[in-house]
């Protein structure tokens, strides 16, 4: 293991940019991205696929860790595409894993503790050689709390959910502004208030509101932050 190698944990709320950061801080750093939210989304898209949402927003959670007994996840870096893809049982489900039905069902997947061991455990596997961008809700809190650094990404809601609907239209994804903003909000609100691992900001992380802000920008801040703390860990 490279001894300078730390993790980085890069929490907030929906839609406010983190994954375009972690991968933009992975690529500069020669780290890994790993994207957690994709994993409860994929979680989310097996439930859906064996009909467990058919006629309820809840199904049980007997049916949902009964399905996740064969679900198995697993994440490829495609070379040609430049971008880290998720397979389940060896389906490629990147881009399925974005649509609105998906965002429709993943918070309520996501509250169910069954659920969030099986992630936790696969995500500390993911991180135990250090040299990792992670992202997610409650990677600072929950998955590394002494992750070396921490920051908590948020941005205005309205942005948030521009950018998203945005985000939908350029991948050629049927989208509607209203929609996505409900979404958002909805999502803010049932992963801030669950019992388990709700997400909120670890008291050691540093806080961006990148509503103002570009990418470069973002970079320009990191830089300065990663310098600091680099510092102070020795690392
Ligand atoms: O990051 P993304 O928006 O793709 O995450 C989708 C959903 O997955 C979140 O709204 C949240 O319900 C759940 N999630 C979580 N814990 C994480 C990452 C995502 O609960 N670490």
């Amino acid at each position: 293991m490279d001894p300078r190698k730390i993790i980085i944990a890069l929490d907030g709320h929906s839609s406010c940019g983190k994954s375009t950061y972690a991968k933009r801080i992975a690529a500069e750093l020669g780290y890994a991205y790993i994207d957690t939210g994709a994993m409860y989304r994929a979680a989310t898209l097996a439930c859906m696929d064996a009909g467990l949402f058919d006629n309820t927003d809840s199904p049980s959670l007997e049916k949902v860790e009964a399905k996740l007994e064969d679900v198995e996840l697993d994440l490829r870096f495609n070379a040609e595409k430049q971008r880290t893809e998720i397979f389940l049982n060896n389906r490629m489900l990147e881009d399925l894993i974005r649509s609105m039905e998906v965002s429709n069902h993943v918070s309520y997947i996501s509250t169910l503790p069954a659920v969030r061991r099986k992630m936790v455990e696969y995500q500390r596997g993911l991180g135990e050689g250090k040299g990792v961008v992670m992202d997610g809700r409650d990677i600072g809190t929950v998955v590394f709390p002494h992750a070396e650094m921490k920051i908590f990404l948020t941005a205005s809601e309205e942005i948030r959910a521009t950018r998203r609907y945005k985000e939908l239209i350029e991948k050629g994804m049927p989208a509607n502004y209203e929609d996505v903003l409900e979404n958002i909000s909805k999502r803010d609100r049932i992963d801030s208030s669950r019992e388990d691992s709700p997400l909120k900001q670890a008291e050691d992380s540093l806080v961006l509101d990148n509503s103002q802000m570009t990418v470069d920008e973002q970079m320009e801040w990191f830089r300065k932050a990663f310098r600091q703390v680099r510092g102070a860990t020795n690392a």
